[in-house]
């Protein structure tokens, strides 16, 4: 039997070894539970084999002697789980199905995991706080073009910030009963085309639309702020996806920009023109 997909809403934490969370239940020498939440390893059907550990590329398992366990006398510990970069290559390579990887929340990567969470909060609250004040009090400088500038970057912004629903759906290939992140496929479709990270740069959209619409100094300091933070954060983020990817990532990356939306339509439409001929 591989390992159950809802282990977390079937299974109780029961404690913790070398700050992974063991999931039970646990009854040495023979039940051993389940060791990690984003990265985790049903002891009890783990035999041992040693797959995961040669094909994970951020080397973060490590072996662990469980003397006179009925299937194996070692285990196959998540020891790094913040290090996972998603890339499912010990879950598919595991015979025993014994290996479970699940889309890891920011603030569990490690040491600069708020500023993630911080990024993210922010990045909402700016948007939604702009918005109303221009709404509500009319820009606070009075510059009507600037206005309807604003107006009509916003819906775009929206689109580039929600179009990952319709393309990591379509065609990331999350594992069964797993979330919208958990793709197992590099997606360069639709507006993944056109930029690297149509998520962020929507996010950024919206913080530039609710500067025009609000023209207040508040909204701009934190806008500019946050977007610098959430560009840093996609920088960071790539270096994961390059291991995750691999070449596919390297030529995708030169193919296509990071951000900058102007060089990823002029982009685009070249790659169109030259496919058409
Ligand atoms: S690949 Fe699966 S069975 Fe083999 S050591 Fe890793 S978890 Fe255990
Ligand atoms: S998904 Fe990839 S990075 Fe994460 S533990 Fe498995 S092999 Fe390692």
């Amino acid at each position: 039997m591989p390992i159950d997909p809802k282990f977390q809403k079937n299974r109780k934490k029961v404690g913790k070894e070398a700050d992974i969370t063991i999931w039970g239940p646990v009854d040495p020498p023979e039940i051993l539970g389940i060791r990690g939440t984003y990265v985790a390893v049903d002891w009890d059907i783990c035999t041992g084999c040693g797959i995961c550990l040669e094909v994970c590329p951020q080397q973060l398992y490590e072996w662990v002697e469980t003397s006179n366990h009925p299937v194996s006398e070692k285990k196959a510990f998540p020891t790094r789980e913040p290090d996972c970069v998603q890339c499912y290559k010990c879950e598919t390579k595991c015979p025993a199905q014994a290996i479970r990887i699940e889309f890891m929340p920011t603030d569990y990567q490690g040491s600069t995991g708020w500023l993630f969470s911080l990024v993210a909060i922010l990045s909402l609250l700016q948007p939604i706080v702009g918005i109303i004040y221009g709404v509500w009090f009319g820009p606070f400088l009075g510059i009507q073009p600037l206005l309807y500038v604003g107006w009509v970057i916003l819906p775009v912004g929206l689109f580039f910030l929600f179009s990952i629903v319709i393309y990591f759906k379509r065609d990331g290939k999350p594992g069964e009963g797993k979330g919208l992140m958990d793709t197992t496929v590099l997606v360069d479709s639709g507006t993944y085309a056109i930029v690297r990270h149509p998520m962020a740069l929507g996010g950024i959209l919206l913080m530039i639309a609710s500067i025009l619409i609000s023209q207040h100094w508040l909204v701009a300091i934190v806008g500019v702020i946050v977007s610098a933070l959430s560009y840093r954060t996609q920088v960071k983020l790539e270096k994961g996806l390059l291991v995750k990817f691999g070449d596919d990532y390297k030529r995708y990356m030169e193919k296509v920009p990071r951000m900058n939306l102007l060089l990823g339509i002029i982009r685009l439409l070249k790659r169109k023109l030259l496919s058409n001929r």
